[in-house]
C-alpha cells in the first residue's frame, strides 16, 4: 500500500524553514488568483497545456498534483502565482516553497513525457498591474528526479509513520466493537442511518432524543465506516464546549478499548484561548514562539503525535517544550489527526479553516453537526456584516495622506444615503449602489496602500478594513436570502445632517453558504433533540431536498413527564401585568404539592424581575435565585450548584438563555420546569423584515412560522428538555399561555408526551 501525498502538502512539509509570519498582507481572493491564472495562461500560445494531472512514485509514496501550465515549444513548465502590491512582499520562506513545487512538477513532467530537460517557471503575477515576472531555471532531468527523491526521502520516515498509524487505525476500527456492550433503545437506530451516510456518502438529518447517547451513537459508525469508504477525518462540529466536551469523552471511550485504534483527536480551541503572548503579534519580530517556528516544528510535531488525546493542555504542554505557538502547533496538528473536534466555525465560517484545508489537501471528510438547530442562527452571525460609520471616523482621522480621498468619498455617500432615510431603521431591496462602489474604492486603496506599507495590527485603518472588506464580500453577494439595512445612530444626534449610521448586510436565510459546505464532505451527520419541523431546517440549512430525515424514539414512558397547559393565562406583552400573580402562585401550588428543584422561564429579564419581585412578595418561604444579564462564568456556575439532590427551590432564567439548553439536571437535581412565553422572538422592524423575507422565499403561509413560531418553539422544547434527562427521572412540565392550547402549537411538542 503506498502513501499519496500532493505535492502542495509535501513541499511544505519539507521546504517550510524560519519563522512564522501571520503579519497581514493583502493577499489575493480565490477568485483574483483563479482569474490571474487565467489570465496568464491566456497570453501563452496555442500549444500551451494547462491544468496537467502529474503523479510520480519513490518507495511507496505517491506525490500527485496539478501542474499549473506546459509550453510545450519552449520546454517551459510553469507555476503560477499572485500576488498584490510589491514582489519584495512575498516572503523568503514562501519562496522557497514555491520553488520546490515547481521543480517537483518539472520531475514529474519530465517522467511523464520523457524528457531529459525541462526549464521550470515560476512566474510572479500582480493581480493589480497584470505585470508577470518570471524566474526561470532550466534543469537536467537527472538532476531533478534527485531533488524529488531527496524531498520524498525527508517524507518518507514520516509517511511510514503515518502509513502505519492509518493501517493500525483501520484494522482496529474494523474490529472494535461498541464500547458499552448493547446500544441504548433508539442508539442504534441513530448509528445505522449514520453509518449508511456514511457509506453512500450523502447527508442526514437526525432528531434524536436527549438519553440515547447521541454522541457516540453517532461518531461510533461513522468511526466503523472510515476503512471502508477510505475517510480521512471526522470533523465533530459544536456550537458550545460542552457538546465538544463529551466528544472529547467518547472518544477516550474508544481509545480506551482493548485493541484500541489509538486515534488522534485534536480538540481544536480558538487564538485567543491558547495564545501565549496576547499583547505580541504572530511574527518572529515580535513573538519569540513565531520566531524559528518551522525550525522546530518536526520535532515538536513529533513529541504532540506521541498523544492521542491532543487537548489543550496537551498541546501547550509540548508547544512549551518545544519553544512553538501553540495555537499554531494546532493547525499543524489538524493535518495529522482523525479525528478534530471544533466550534461550528472552523468549518462553516465564510473563511474557515477546516473547510480550507479540506478543499486544498482534497481530504476526504465526515462531518457531525452537534445540536444542529444552533447552526441557523450561528450560520446567520457568520455571513452577516456591519459596517459602522464610527469606524469609518477613526479611519479617516488615522488615515495617511493617500487614503484620505477615498475614505472621504465614502463618507460622502454614506450621509447623503442617511440624509434620505427618515426612519431610524429602515430595510432596502438592494445594497446601495453608490455606497457600495464608495467601499469598494475605499477597500481597494487601503489594499492597494498596505501592499507597498504594512499598517500595524490595531491601526484603525486595519480595524475599519476588514469590516469594510467582509461587508462588502456579503454586499457582492446580496440576494433574497438577505436584508441590508440601515440604522441611523442616535448617539450625539446634533441633527439629521450628520447623523451617522451602520449598514448592515443582514442574512436571513443561510442555505446556499452552507450548501457548498455540504458539497465539499463526503457526509454530513446533523442532529440534534429539536429538529423539527423537517422542512423549516431543511430549508434554512440548505440540505438537499433527497436527505434522509429521522426521528429516533425517545427512551422515556410519557407516564414520567405530566405536561400541564395552563390556558387562562397570556403572557403577551400586553397581558405581563395580570399574568404575574396567577404565575406566582402556580410556582408556588406545585411547590408545596412537590417540593424540589424547579426551573422557571420567562422571555426576557425584565419580565424575569418582575415575575420573581412578585414571588418574594407573595411567597418568601419558596427559595429562590436568579439569572442575571452578562452573567459571568462564575456566576452561571454558582446558579447551576444550587441545583442539589437535597436543594429546593426555583432558579429563575430567560428562555434562549445559559440555562435552557446544554444543562443536564439528572434525577432529582431537576424535577420541573414553567415556561411562561412561547419563546417567540421580539416583533420589530428587523424580524418584520426577515418575516418578509421567508414569506417571498417560502410563502406567505410560511413566512411567520419560519421566522417567530419554529425557532420559539425549537427554544421550549429545549428548555423542557431539561427535566427528563433518565430513564428513571419523573417530573412536571408547566406551558404557560393560552396559546398552548392550540393543536398547530401543540403540534410542535415532542410526539412522547402527554399533555394535560
Ligand atoms: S503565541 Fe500568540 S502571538 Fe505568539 S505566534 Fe502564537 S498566537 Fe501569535
Amino acid at each position: 500500500m503506498s502513501y499519496a501525498v500532493a505535492v502542495r502538502a509535501l513541499c511544505e512539509f519539507t521546504a517550510r524553514a524560519g519563522d512564522l509570519d501571520l503579519r497581514f498582507t493583502p493577499a489575493p481572493s480565490g477568485v483574483e488568483g483563479m482569474a490571474g491564472h487565467t489570465v496568464v495562461t491566456g497570453r501563452r500560445g496555442p500549444a500551451y497545456e494547462t491544468e496537467m494531472s502529474l503523479s510520480g512514485q519513490h518507495e511507496g509514496l505517491l506525490v500527485r498534483g496539478r501542474a499549473d501550465g506546459y509550453d510545450p515549444v519552449a520546454n517551459q513548465l510553469e507555476e503560477i502565482k499572485t500576488y498584490r502590491g510589491q514582489l519584495d512582499s512575498v516572503r523568503e520562506n514562501h519562496r522557497v516553497v514555491h520553488w520546490a513545487q515547481a521543480r517537483v512538477y518539472g520531475h514529474l513532467l519530465c517522467q511523464a513525457r520523457g524528457l531529459e530537460r525541462v526549464r521550470v517557471a515560476l512566474v510572479y503575477f500582480n493581480v493589480v498591474t497584470e505585470e508577470e515576472t518570471v524566474l526561470v531555471e532550466t534543469h537536467e532531468a537527472a538532476a531533478l528526479q534527485t531533488f524529488f527523491q531527496e524531498q520524498c526521502d525527508r517524507f518518507l520516515a514520516w509517511a511510514k509513520t503515518e502509513l502505519a498509524h492509518r493501517q493500525t487505525r483501520d484494522a482496529a476500527l474494523e474490529k472494535l466493537a461498541f464500547p458499552h456492550g448493547e446500544f441504548r433503545a433508539g442508539q442504534r437506530d441513530l448509528a445505522v442511518a449514520v453509518y449508511r451516510t456514511a457509506r453512500d456518502g450523502r447527508c442526514l438529518m437526525a432528531q434524536a432524543p436527549t438519553g440515547i447517547g447521541k454522541t457516540l451513537g453517532t461518531i461510533f459508525p461513522l468511526l466503523k465506516a472510515s476503512p471502508g469508504t477510505g475517510l480521512d477525518k471526522i470533523f465533530f462540529l459544536a456550537a458550545k464546549g460542552s457538546g465538544r466536551g463529551l466528544a472529547v469523552q467518547a472518544l477516550d471511550t474508544i481509545n480506551a478499548q482493548p485493541a484500541a485504534p489509538a486515534l488522534r483527536v485534536l480538540d481544536l480551541q480558538a487564538r485567543d484561548k491558547t495564545c501565549e503572548h496576547p499583547d505580541l503579534a504572530c511574527h518572529g519580530d515580535s513573538c519569540p514562539l513565531a520566531q524559528g517556528f518551522y525550525d522546530r516544528l518536526p520535532a515538536a510535531r513529533a513529541a504532540a503525535l506521541a498523544h492521542t488525546r491532543l487537548d489543550a493542555p496537551a498541546v501547550r504542554a509540548t508547544a512549551r517544550e518545544h519553544r512553538v505557538c501553540p495555537y499554531y502547533l494546532s493547525q499543524e496538528l489538524i493535518r495529522w489527526s482523525d479525528v478534530v473536534v471544533g466550534d461550528y466555525n472552523y468549518y462553516y465560517d465564510s473563511s474557515a479553516m477546516l473547510y480550507a484545508m479540506t478543499q486544498a489537501y482534497q481530504w476526504k471528510v465526515a462531518v457531525l453537526v452537534d445540536e444542529a438547530h444552533n447552526l441557523v442562527d450561528r450560520a446567520r452571525r457568520m455571513y452577516t456584516g456591519e459596517l459602522d460609520q464610527a469606524s469609518l471616523s477613526a479611519a479617516r482621522y488615522a488615515a495617511p495622506k493617500a487614503l484620505k480621498k477615498p475614505l472621504d468619498g465614502l463618507q460622502r455617500s454614506w450621509n447623503a444615503l442617511n440624509k434620505k432615510q427618515a426612519e431610524r431603521y429602515q430595510a432596502y431591496d438592494a445594497v446601495a449602489p453608490g455606497v457600495l462602489a464608495a467601499v469598494q474604492k475605499a477597500v481597494g486603496a487601503i489594499m492597494e496602500y498596505m501592499a507597498e506599507s504594512p499598517l500595524p495590527q490595531d491601526d484603525p485603518v486595519l480595524t475599519f478594513y476588514f469590516q469594510a472588506l467582509q461587508f462588502m464580500r456579503l454586499a457582492e453577494q446580496f440576494g433574497s436570502h438577505a436584508l441590508f439595512d440601515v440604522t441611523l445612530s442616535d448617539v450625539g444626534v446634533a441633527s439629521a445632517k450628520t447623523r451617522p449610521s451602520t449598514l448592515c448586510v443582514r442574512n436571513v436565510i443561510p442555505a446556499s453558504y452552507l450548501a457548498a459546505r455540504y458539497a465539499a464532505a463526503h457526509a454530513t451527520v446533523l442532529f440534534s433533540g429539536t429538529l423539527s419541523p423537517q422542512q423549516f431546517y431543511r430549508d434554512t440549512l440548505g440540505l438537499p431536498n433527497e436527505t434522509p430525515w429521522i426521528d429516533v424514539a425517545a427512551p422515556f414512558q410519557a407516564e414520567q413527564l405530566a405536561v400541564r397547559v395552563v390556558g387562562n393565562v397570556s403572557t403577551r406583552y400586553r397581558d405581563r401585568e395580570r399574568s404575574l400573580a396567577p404565575i406566582v402562585d402556580l410556582i408556588a401550588t406545585q411547590y408545596a404539592e412537590r417540593p424540589g428543584n424547579y426551573l422557571g422561564f420567562l422571555s426576557s429579564f425584565d419580565y424575569l424581575r418582575q415575575v420573581s419581585d412578585l414571588m418574594r412578595a407573595r411567597h418568601p418561604d419558596v427559595p429562590i435565585w436568579l439569572q442575571t444579564p452578562g452573567m459571568d462564568e462564575a456566576g452561571r456556575a454558582a446558579f447551576l450548584a444550587r441545583f442539589t439532590e437535597a436543594g429546593q427551590g426555583v432558579g429563575f432564567a430567560v428562555l434562549g438563555g445559559a440555562f435552557s439548553e446544554g444543562v443536564d439536571l439528572p434525577g432529582k437535581r431537576l424535577i420541573g420546569a414553567f415556561i411562561a412565553t412561547l419563546g417567540l422572538p421580539q416583533v420589530n422592524a428587523v424580524n418584520e423584515n426577515m418575516k418578509r423575507a421567508m414569506d417571498l422565499r417560502y410563502g406567505e403561509e410560511n413566512g411567520y412560522d419560519y421566522t417567530y413560531l419554529y425557532p420559539g418553539m425549537q427554544k421550549v422544547v429545549q428548555a423542557a428538555g431539561r427535566v427528563i434527562r433518565t430513564e428513571s427521572d419523573v417530573g412536571t412540565v408547566h406551558l404557560i399561555d393560552d396559546r398552548y392550547r392550540r393543536a398547530k402549537v401543540r403540534g410542535l411538542l415532542p410526539s412522547w408526551w402527554r399533555v394535560d
